[in-house]
């Protein structure tokens, strides 16, 4: 696709107002699914038009092919990226061990945002998910006396992302890294890419009271860290 004329193509106000189309035709319920996987797509720039019979110098100015409807699937970036196989060994570039730090206030989607990007073999670090590994509590109901240990834990896994050991191909380590200079020093230490999950503290507090979980059950706590976050945060 890097040939110079389908390259103006893809640029042209054209394809991009035919894709704006596609989008926002083929949403459900206001959420823009993924046509392969069937999953939700929420960053915008995740989002790919795909063409089913491929575009080629020869045929992109055939109107039917290069905008036709009927012609092209909404992928999110990961089937897309495994169609071209970019990750898998293509001749493509391939990224091995990739690192991202996924950061925002408590509540915003952070899980989700990995969940939804992650792939199997993906080494994921969550402070949450690893006190609930050792303390077999509820999720998020985190015995204080057990957090020296989760820490160790949690450095330990860390140490191993930073020398790339072991056999994962992604690595996310989610928190809420409000600090600005400490979430970038961690960022320079690791190699990693740093992915905001922005939301307002009204959006974080909706959440909380549709969470159905322990948090629910302790919101003034969770309304604690989500202020102490947003207290803290520098952007
Ligand atoms: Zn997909």
């Amino acid at each position: 696709m890097s040939t110079g004329v389908l390259k103006k193509f893809y640029n042209s106000d054209e394809w991009k107002l035919f894709r704006e189309q596609i989008i926002l035709s083929r949403r459900k319920n206001g959420r823009v699914i993924c046509e392969h996987c069937g999953k939700t797509i929420v960053i915008s720039k995740h989002i790919q038009v795909h063409h089913l019979e491929e575009l080629t110098e020869e045929n992109y100015k055939d109107v039917n092919i290069s905008l036709n409807p009927a012609n092209v699937v909404v992928w999110c970036h990961i089937c897309h990226n495994k169609h071209h196989k970019r990750f898998c060994g293509g001749g493509h570039k391939r990224r091995e061990k990739a690192v991202y730090i996924v950061y925002g206030p408590p509540m915003s989607g952070k899980s989700s945002y990995v969940t939804e990007h992650m792939e199997k073999g993906d080494l994921v670090v969550d402070m949450d998910k690893l006190y609930e590994a050792v303390s077999f509590m509820a999720p998020y109901d985190k015995p204080e006396n057990l957090k020296y240990n989760v820490f160790a834990i949690r450095n330990y896994i860390i140490e191993n992302i930073r020398t790339r050991y072991g056999g994962f191909r992604t690595a996310w380590i989610v928190g809420g890294y409000a600090n600005k200079v400490e979430r970038e020093r961690l960022a320079s230490d690791l190699g990693a890419e740093l992915r905001y999950i922005s939301a307002t503290r009204e959006e974080c507090i909706n959440r909380l009271d549709s969470s159905n979980d322990y948090r629910q059950e302790h919101k003034e706590e969770w309304i604690m860290y989500i202020d102490k976050w947003f207290e803290n945060f520098v952007e």
